[in-house]
């Protein structure tokens, strides 16, 4: 059984803090098995944090959220950039030609760019995974709806911290029922649905300062615009 962090955002992410080297360290001071850094829509900083995992002796799993046209889906396993704003079939097209997953983060959260708001329940069960458990989601009732949804359409299903900092790296972990330490390995386990969930939600306090901040820079960026 092997231990696994998901989604994590590095400072190559708008809205991330840390670098990549202490997404990495916090990773193996947890006692994770494996860490995938995943920001929107760029993939250096995730290949990079995957180097630096195997040096630590963790699996680093390459991935990326990629902005489609509909919502957020997460590319696991993949090494090239998938270009955002593609429809979500295209999306996962690119991801499967590549020999990975796609998982849905956060589908029920509109207001985080799920999917769910944008596309029928059929079309979503197209990706290999649903992430069951998002440590940022406020409101605990947008997780249970994506479990019931997984169990309803017999989904494998994923956690992810979604950590913005550092320090909530490994806050959710996914449990990936395999012996193969590799990217392939967990891949492939996650598609067979060998997976159990260990995870805890961000505390409060942090999820509002990120929130905060993020409005903070929004209106930041609106005022500049008005200036000009
Ligand atoms: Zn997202
Ligand atoms: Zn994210």
């Amino acid at each position: 059984m092997l231990s696994v962090e998901l989604h994590a955002h590095s400072e190559a992410s708008h809205d991330g803090r840390d670098p990549v080297e202490s997404l990495v360290e916090q990773a193996d001071r947890v006692g994770l098995d494996g860490l995938a850094v995943t920001d929107h829509d760029t993939i250096d900083a995730s290949l990079q944090a995957a180097k630096l995992a195997e040096k630590k002796g963790m699996v680093g799993i390459p991935g990326i959220e990629i902005s489609t046209k509909v919502g957020h889906v997460l590319g696991l396993g993949i090494t090239d950039r998938v270009k955002p704003g593609l429809s979500f079939q295209e999306t996962l097209r690119q991801i499967h030609s590549q020999d990975g997953i796609a998982v849905l983060p956060h589908p029920f959260q509109e207001y985080r760019h799920g999917v769910g708001a944008h596309i029928s329940k059929e079309e979503m069960a197209m990706a290999d995974a649903i992430e069951i458990y998002n440590s940022r989601t406020l409101f605990g009732i947008r997780n249970l709806e994506a479990k019931w949804y997984a169990e309803a359409y017999g989904l494998p299903m994923t956690a992810g911290s979604d950590a913005h900092i550092a320090k909530m790296v490994g806050q959710a972990k996914t449990i990936v029922n395999t012996t193969d330490r590799s990217v392939e390995g967990i891949v492939n386990a996650i598609k067979d649905g060998k997976t159990e969930i260990d995870a805890r939600r961000t505390p409060w306090h942090i999820s509002f300062r990120q929130a905060a901040g993020g409005i903070r820079r929004r209106v930041k960026r609106r005022v500049k615009k008005l200036r000009r």
